[in-house]
């Protein structure tokens, strides 16, 4: 077998094929085995089942099939599947899909190709869709873990503690849903063609979230808060709930009114969630 992180193996896979490298589409090849490696461990794979999102020419791929129970590859360039077609046809325990991410039914895959049983993501995220898959994943119950490379600005985001300029919905939102760890950082020199940010490897490890919170309302406070991040919380939340509910609730839950988004932890966010939706179903 060819090694598929060789960036001469990578440029012959292409042309031969006569593929070109998609900037839109975010394709940004690994093309060093080290931290092919480095990822694959990190994501424990063995025995388990796998989502890979976005494999390019398999380059990852490759090294999970050898160790997984079950792989299931999402690509949406149909150009790329005849060099996925050779590059996997070794493997018995490997399917592929031409299909764009986020429509894809994962219910569906579980039940299919997983026999109902749990599964965790790896990939190598087609950065300009980050956060709609991340927030995709999060919320099926039989992912539980995601070991994903990102953007390194986004990843500091999502790692950010409150009252910092990084603190963010997003970072919110991951942890409702998982204990984050940041794996490593990865130079842009890794890549072809070489991008122009670095990126991060995060491993998310999803857990069992509160069922007893209203999403719905905790993201929208979330939201209203980060959205005018610059506003006291009595400000920016009023998208939300009436400005005298507001300040019932920040006196009930000893908050200052004076605070912004950016300094309530998820907690508080939670606190305030309950109160909201116990005022409105009082109505
Ligand atoms: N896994 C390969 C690697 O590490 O070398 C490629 C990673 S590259 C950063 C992102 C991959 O995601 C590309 O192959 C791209 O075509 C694919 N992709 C982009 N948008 C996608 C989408 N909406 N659904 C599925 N795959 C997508």
């Amino acid at each position: 077998m060819r090694k598929l992180y060789s960036p001469k193996t990578v440029k012959e896979l292409m042309d031969f094929y006569d593929v070109n490298f998609s900037k839109s589409l975010g394709q940004n090849f690994l093309v060093d085995g080290n931290f092919v490696r480095r990822i694959v461990e990190s994501a424990n794979v063995e025995e388990k089942n796998v989502i890979e999102v976005g494999p390019g020419i398999g380059t990852l791929s490759y090294e999970i099939a050898q160790k997984a129970k079950k792989l299931v590859v999402i690509e949406i360039d149909r150009s790329l599947v005849p060099i996925l077609n050779e590059n996997l046809s070794e493997f018995s325990n490997t399917k592929i899909i031409r299909e764009d991410i986020l429509k894809v039914d994962i219910n569906k895959i579980v039940e299919e190709d997983f026999n109902g049983e749990d599964f965790i993501l790896i990939s190598n995220l087609p950065y300009y869709i980050t956060t709609p898959i991340i927030e995709k994943f999060a919320k099926i119950e039989k992912c539980k873990n995601m070991t994903i490379m990102l953007q390194k600005e986004v990843a500091m985001r999502i790692l950010a503690k409150e009252s910092t300029k990084d603190y963010s919905a997003l970072t919110l939102f991951v942890k409702f849903f998982a204990d984050v760890k940041k794996e490593f950082n990865v130079a842009k020199t890794v890549f072809m063609p070489k991008p122009k940010i670095d990126s991060t490897v995060l491993n998310l490890k999803l857990r069992i979230y509160d069922k007893s919170v209203d999403q719905k309302i905790l993201f929208d406070l979330i939201h209203a808060g980060f959205n005018k991040r610059r506003k006291t919380i009595l400000n920016s939340l009023q998208n939300v709930c009436k400005k005298e509910e507001l300040i019932e609730i920040f006196e009930k839950l000893n908050i200052s009114p004076k605070l912004r988004a950016e300094n309530l932890t998820l907690d508080r966010y939670i606190d305030i969630s309950k109160e909201v939706e116990n005022i409105r179903k009082q109505k």
